[in-house]
């Protein structure tokens, strides 16, 4: 009965994203959204996975993150059925879980049979609250403490990714100690810059993270790992870019991987079991951005691992990918509401809203683009040019500059954020004193809280008074 029921929920799944990118009358036109689980319903309010967001609204307040439980889990099958497919045995993707970092989410990831990657304790603590299985998990960042490798150990984290020499000494130290053999990947730099399309001797050669192939660095870090008795060198990790839209990138650099795993079994006998090849798949933030048939590149970078694999006569490693924005970033939307409405003639308009940088630093940071919709009004024609502003003593407190709204948008209007999933949460602040939002899950015709509303008491919790 049960498993009936689960079966039937997973092929509506299947079968619902199956469909054409849902096209609704927006602005006047009919459009395609940037993700299909977005949708108007006859009162003229934005649907979130179904759900009313204008009445989502009333019930958890604002401003809210919303997080469509099930769009997580289609996002995590298509990567689990094309890595289960093109590369078999082994292989998994991992969730790159500091896109967005809260308990729920590991059960998901988990549930979905992903593993994880994580760069902090506070992750490890987070998945650790959630019952994640910690063989599954890979624990990343260019500077563990002492304290974090001795944690990790301590929680049977599976792989460090260790990033350099000094890190590949404290953990053979701390492994010692704790008599335990540690599995590690090494985190080395191919040597490719994803935004010009060219193999740089530069560019990514210069990153803060790993060891640079091109300098002769990764192997004599390599040859240093083999020569560890606690720390066990189980393959290689790279990380090529963040909101790639091409699998060109992926290409060139696991081929640049392989040749390197080939000349370390020339060199010292060595066979890398694992290959990580990192995250960073592209997700669409505005109509312009591309869509990206995940399972079409996974093939093509199977296919090309493969015959490389066989041209330079190794074995095919264990693959693994870590996505993190193409898991969650289209699962998100955020709700404000709208408060001061500033026009200042000749010039330049200003909707606020109750929320912000502190919630949404992104424009802030790098001027990340976002699609903005009147979720109340998300059927009337928007001619009204402004930039949508947070509530942060800080010009720079920006959501998105020259956007359209509809002409009559005012004190009291939902405005809502799209493709939030990825990213915003886990970067919020409490700058101003200003409380994080809640996390609200849509499933279904349900919807539920995941992380609660910071409280005003929360913000003075660990003051001492
Ligand atoms: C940030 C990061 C990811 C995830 O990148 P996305 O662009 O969110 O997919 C994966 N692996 C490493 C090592 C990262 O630093």
């Amino acid at each position: 009965m049960i498993f009936a029921a689960a079966f039937l929920k997973l092929l509506k799944l299947v079968y619902k994203r199956k469909e054409s990118p849902v096209r609704v009358n927006v602005r006047g036109v009919e459009i395609s959204m940037v993700c299909d689980n977005i949708t108007v319903n006859g009162k003229g309010h934005l649907c979130f996975d179904g759900q009313d967001t204008v009445e989502l609204a009333q019930k958890y307040g604002t401003p809210v993150y919303l997080m469509d439980e099930d769009r997580i889990r289609y996002n995590c099958r298509v990567y689990r059925r094309a890595m289960e497919k093109y590369f078999g045995g082994e292989s998994m993707a991992l969730y790159a879980s500091k896109a967005a970092s809260f308990a729920k989410i590991y059960s998901i990831v988990s549930e979905e049979g992903l593993g994880a990657d994580v760069v902090s304790s506070g992750e490890i603590y987070t998945a650790m609250a959630a019952g994640f299985d910690m063989s599954k998990a890979f624990f990343h960042s260019n500077n563990k403490t002492d304290e974090d490798i001795a944690y990790a150990i301590s929680c049977g984290i599976g792989f460090f990714v260790a990033d350099n020499v000094e890190e590949l000494n404290a953990i053979e130290r701390i492994a010692a100690q704790k008599n335990v053999k540690q599995k590690v990947l090494l985190r080395l730099t191919p040597g490719i810059d994803p935004h010009t399309y060219a193999a740089v001797a530069t560019g990514k050669v210069d990153s803060k993270f790993g060891s640079a192939i091109e300098t002769g660095q990764a192997e004599e870090i390599t040859k240093y790992a083999l020569s560890l008795e606690h720390v066990v060198l189980d393959g290689f990790h790279c990380h090529v870019g963040s909101q790639v839209f091409d699998s060109d990138v992926y290409l060139r650099a696991s081929d640049v991987m392989l040749e390197f795993i080939s000349d370390m079994k020339k060199k010292y006998n060595y066979s890398a079991k694992r290959l990580d090849l990192g995250g960073g798949y592209g997700v669409r933030y505005i109509e312009s951005h591309p869509h990206i048939d995940i399972d079409a590149n996974i093939k093509q970078v199977a296919d090309s691992i493969k015959a490389k694999a066989a041209q330079l006569n190794i074995e095919m490693p264990v693959i693994h990918m870590e996505p993190g924005r193409s898991i969650v970033a289209d699962a998100g939307m955020t709700l404000y509401t709208v408060g001061t409405i500033k026009k200042i003639p000749g010039y330049k308009n200003y909707v606020s809203i109750d929320g912000g940088m502190t919630d949404n630093p992104r424009f802030a940071l790098y001027r990340s683009p976002y699609t903005v919709i009147l979720a109340n009004k998300a059927d009337k024609p928007c001619d009204f040019e402004c930039s949508l502003v947070g509530r942060c003593c800080e010009s720079g407190d920006i959501i998105q500059e020259n956007i359209k709204l509809p002409d009559d948008v005012s004190r009291g209007d939902i405005a809502a954020v799209l493709t939030t999933g990825a990213y915003n949460y886990s970067m919020a602040s409490n700058y101003n004193r200003i409380p994080r939002p809640p996390i609200v899950m849509v499933r279904g015709n349900e919807s539920y809280v995941a992380v609660k509303r910071e409280s005003l008491a929360d913000l003075v919790a660990n003051d001492v008074l």
